[in-house]
């Protein structure tokens, strides 16, 4: 099965992934992990991360369309932050189709703007990819990965004057989406505001049913 997590900055979106990737044993397609190893060696994506704008479309879907030619994504994949624009979905569409695989759900994980805000600005990653809130899911000891004790750091792109242009971005340029899926009858709605256990409860269920 395959499935697409749609959703603004800070929805939950990879905390998600991470727990149905593990128990569902599928592949976890994240763009965004992507371009931020990629960013140590590419002047230009580190600037577009660091300012909240997309990277081009056609830099986005070559990434991809090669990571969707490996095997492991047979088994099964869950796209994070991609598609983000039209014509990402369009070639994906594409992509697919050539490839003869097909997408199982969208899941639409939706929160209001302030919660967004509230989620990213206390957001604290570590290099493992593990991930941690300072308020609503704090590491068991401030700072340090429960998983990994490694030193939890803030995204640059998480600082207070990039969020809100992030939330801008995905406004006008990923919102769209919602109603291509919709459209294409693949669309489900996920209340975002629940817990981490209640999101990743109504998402479990539905992949059983879907
Ligand atoms: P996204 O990948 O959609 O940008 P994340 O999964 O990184 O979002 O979550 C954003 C922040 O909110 C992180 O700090 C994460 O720990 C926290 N978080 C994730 N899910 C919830 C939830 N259901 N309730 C409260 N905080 C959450
Ligand atoms: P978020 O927490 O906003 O969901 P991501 O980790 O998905 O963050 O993405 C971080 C950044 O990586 C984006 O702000 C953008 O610059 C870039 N990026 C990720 N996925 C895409 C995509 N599909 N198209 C264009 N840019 C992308
Ligand atoms: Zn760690």
């Amino acid at each position: 099965m395959n499935y697409i997590l749609m959703g603004p900055p800070g929805a939950g979106k990879g905390t998600q992934a991470k727990k149905i990737v593990e128990t569902f044993r599928m592949v976890h397609l994240s763009t965004g992990d992507m371009f931020r190893k990629a960013k140590k060696f590419d002047e230009v994506i580190s600037k577009l991360l660091a300012t909240g704008q997309l990277v081009p479309d056609e830099i986005v879907v070559n990434m991809l369309k090669k990571r969707l030619e490996k095997d492991d994504v047979r088994k099964g994949f869950l796209l994070d932050g991609f598609p983000r624009t039209l014509n990402q979905a369009q070639e994906l569409d594409k992509m697919l189709k050539s490839e003869n695989i097909k997408i199982d759900a969208v899941f639409f994980i939706d929160v209001h703007f302030e919660e967004a805000v509230k989620r990213i600005s206390g957001r604290r990653v570590c290099s493992c990819g593990a991930s941690y809130h300072v308020n609503f899911i704090p590491s068991k000891v401030a700072g340090i990965c429960d998983a990994c004790r490694s030193e939890l750091v803030q995204r640059n792109d998480d600082k207070e004057n990039v969020v809100k242009d992030r939330l801008g971005v995905y406004e006008k340029q990923t919102k769209p989406l919602v109603d291509y899926y919709d459209k294409a009858g693949l669309l489900v709605n996920i209340d975002g505001s629940k817990s981490e256990d209640e999101v990743f409860e109504r998402i479990a269920r539905l992949m059983g049913n879907v």
